[in-house]
């Protein structure tokens, strides 16, 4: 096989048995947007609801749809929502839905009214972040129009939610800023009726981090997937999480050339001498950065090499100095670590994003191998 993403289901089930763990009290929500971060969302979601995940989050209203149409009949929530979304879809497949202006109760209600169903809705509330959810001020009249559509029967307020700005950074003075909007937001919604089933605002960094965060339910995303949310918040390993992803590929092509040959486009590596250069046939095509070129780190033959020169569509260049190896022989990008390969955190680091991008990225062509 050229290239794989070898996804290790059992590592991710263990992952969110670790996260219930953490946040014993709360649910937890598999959030497997995004085709799981890159992983598969279905083979995913599935694993996290053997492992105990009450809850599936996606972004998009036709990811959660995807996951119905497969079978998935759990609790499911869905938030990324535009007007003339498919909001009646989502109540007749029983997906809560989040609401956070008069536009989108309308029309959720009106979605509701035509499929004779009462729609799950979660009311968000912007504690800060700065993205999407109801700026409090805006509040009061979003929780008398839910309250109204309750009354007719159209809608449940099932959740009251939020998403928090930093806390990949333990301890910025936003964190508890924003703790404090959510429980007023929520009072004040309680104080008008409202009986959400779920509180929610925790994402990874702050289940693990965090427990006052964790109210009835805890959102996790990249921790499932066995990636850390900062160094700040520690390694997989501090956090005995396992990562689930390793993305190899089998070389092409290995040669002898002299000194002073240019390599890649640009010719932004030249060899210093002789040497045998490998090619890894994966590009940005398949996900990996461009920003790797002369950064990104690979494991061949037992050692860490570099990526020579630019990375191109669908190949890059290592050099393997005096070294020497096979056509077909491995090249491992990213995986756990445990045999000694570069971690998602590492490219994350060599190529100047965060690690929830390195895993992400991987497109579609790189086929997912579950074990
Ligand atoms: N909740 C929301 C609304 C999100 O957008 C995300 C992802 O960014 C998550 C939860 C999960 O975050 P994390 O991957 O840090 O656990």
């Amino acid at each position: 096989m050229r290239a794989r993403a070898l996804v290790d289901l059992a590592a991710l089930r263990a992952n969110v048995r670790t996260l219930r763990a953490r946040a014993p009290k709360a649910q937890l929500m598999a959030v497997v947007k995004a085709n799981a971060y890159g992983h598969g969302a279905i083979p995913c979601a599935r694993a996290a609801r053997e492992a105990g995940a009450a809850w599936i989050g996606t972004a998009t209203p036709d990811e959660a749809l995807a996951l119905r149409a497969a079978g998935d009949r759990g609790r499911l929530m869905c938030w990324l929502w535009t007007p003339g979304g498919p909001w009646r879809e989502a109540v007749e497949a029983d997906i809560d839905v989040s609401v956070s202006g008069l536009w989108a109760v309308r029309e959720v209600s009106d979605a509701a009214r035509a499929c004779g169903r009462t729609a799950r809705v979660q009311l968000k509330i912007d504690t800060g972040l700065g993205r999407s959810g109801c700026q409090p001020d805006d509040w009061p009249e979003l929780i008398a129009a839910a309250r109204a559509a309750e009354d007719e029967g159209l809608i449940k307020v099932t959740g009251v939610w939020s998403h928090f700005a930093c806390a990949d950074e333990p301890g910025h003075p936003s964190i508890q800023a924003q703790l404090r909007v959510f429980e007023d937001a929520v009072g004040y919604a309680e104080r008008q009726g409202i009986e959400p089933e779920v509180r929610h605002i925790a994402n990874s960094p702050a289940t693990l981090t965090l427990p006052e965060s964790h109210f009835d339910l805890v959102r996790t995303g990249l921790a499932i997937y066995g990636v850390s949310p900062s160094p700040e918040v520690g390694t997989p390993a501090d956090l005995g999480l396992k990562p689930v992803m390793t993305l190899s590929a089998s070389l092409a092509s290995v040669k002898r050339v002299p000194g002073g040959h240019g390599v890649s486009y640009g010719h932004h590596y030249v060899t210093p001498g002789a040497t045998t250069l490998a090619l890894v046939p994966v590009g940005y095509a398949d996900g990996i950065p461009r920003a790797a070129s002369g950064t990104g780190p690979v494991l061949i033959g037992g050692k860490w090499r570099t990526v020579a020169g630019r990375v191109a569509m669908d190949q890059f260049v290592v050099d393997l100095g005096g070294d020497s190896a096979r056509v077909g022989d491995e090249a491992v990008l990213f995986g756990p670590g445990d045999r000694g390969e570069p971690t998602a955190e590492d490219w994350a680091r060599a190529t100047g994003t965060i690690a929830y991008e390195v895993v992400t990225r991987i497109t579609s062509r790189v086929p997912r191998v579950y074990v």
